[in-house]
């Protein structure tokens, strides 16, 4: 441990199984020193989730359902109780009806449109204004992105707008919070094998052909966009915010297929 998080508070939402991007994030954190406090999406998950926080040292655990006002208002004033201040939150939410995560785009309906954006996007604005509205100078914030949000991913579809929308919002955050000493950052991950990740079409393919055409020649895994986030929310990152960090083993920087990747 480097003490990176020592003496830091937070709050880390989107734990779902030992698969999630944010336990991958938690376990970095706590190794480094971190206070950490999670929220769930509704009562069944807490049971796969508490004895995953109590392997860490952790126990603060609330249900939170960010789609509702009143969910994210009552997860706020018990973090306020607990702790009174928070140097960091994780926002690692997305939702989409799978039906639409495959197919053609042109096709998504308004009433999943809408869903789509308000999980996917708009709660991370709602949760940023509660988190920094509890922040000293020194807090970060912290959100998951795609590429798919840059550039045409198959069946990503409504999901790319969402993240594309998602990165537009952080970097609003960042200039609104940054005279406050609050930064705000995305990571942007490669395709990792999650819950989320499952409802995508044709998943496999997508992860195979990051394998083999992104310059590291291979996929990355829940604990190095750890790392990173632990680089984003620790002092090391004082200096960065509004930013898109890639931990995607390079592939966003590739124009076309390696010339040794073979034909899948
Ligand atoms: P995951 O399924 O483990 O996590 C998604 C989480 O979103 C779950 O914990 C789920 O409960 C939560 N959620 C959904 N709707 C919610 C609601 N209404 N209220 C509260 N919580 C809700 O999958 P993951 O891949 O770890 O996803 C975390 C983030 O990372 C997402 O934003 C995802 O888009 C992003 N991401 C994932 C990948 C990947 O390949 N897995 C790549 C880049 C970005």
């Amino acid at each position: 441990s480097t003490g990176l998080m020592q003496g830091k508070r937070g709050l880390i939402m989107g734990l779902a199984n030992d698969k999630s991007i944010a336990w991958g994030i938690a376990k970095t954190l706590a190794e480094h020193g971190a206070e950490i406090a999670f929220s769930y999406q509704g009562e069944a998950l807490k049971k796969r989730v508490e004895p995953l926080i109590a392997s860490i040292g952790m126990d603060e655990m609330v249900e939170c359902d960010v789609s509702n006002e009143e969910s994210m208002d009552a997860l706020f004033a018990r973090l306020e109780q607990k702790w009174g201040k928070i140097d960091f939150l994780v926002h690692a939410i997305g939702f989409s009806d799978k039906a639409e995560l495959r197919g053609r785009y042109v096709d998504t309906s308004r009433a999943n449109f809408a869903m789509t954006m308000d999980i996917s996007v708009y709660s991370f604005t709602a949760v940023a204004r509660r988190a920094a509205a509890m922040m000293n100078h020194g807090g970060s914030l912290l959100t998951l992105t795609y590429y798919g949000a840059e550039k045409v991913m198959p069946h990503y579809n409504v999901m790319g707008l969402a993240k594309a929308a998602l990165e537009a919002s952080v970097k609003y955050i960042a200039e609104d919070l940054g005279k406050d000493g609050i930064r705000c950052n995305a990571i942007s991950a490669g395709p990792i094998k999650t819950l989320a990740a499952s409802g995508i079409g044709d998943f496999r393919y997508i992860m195979k052909w990051n394998e083999l055409n992104s310059p590291l020649r291979r996929n990355v895994d829940q604990e190095e966009v750890g790392k990173a986030a632990l680089y984003l929310l620790s002092d090391l990152g004082s200096g960065t915010t509004g930013e898109n960090l890639h931990v995607d083993a390079g592939y966003h920087v590739v124009g076309m297929k390696a010339v040794d990747a073979p034909d899948i």
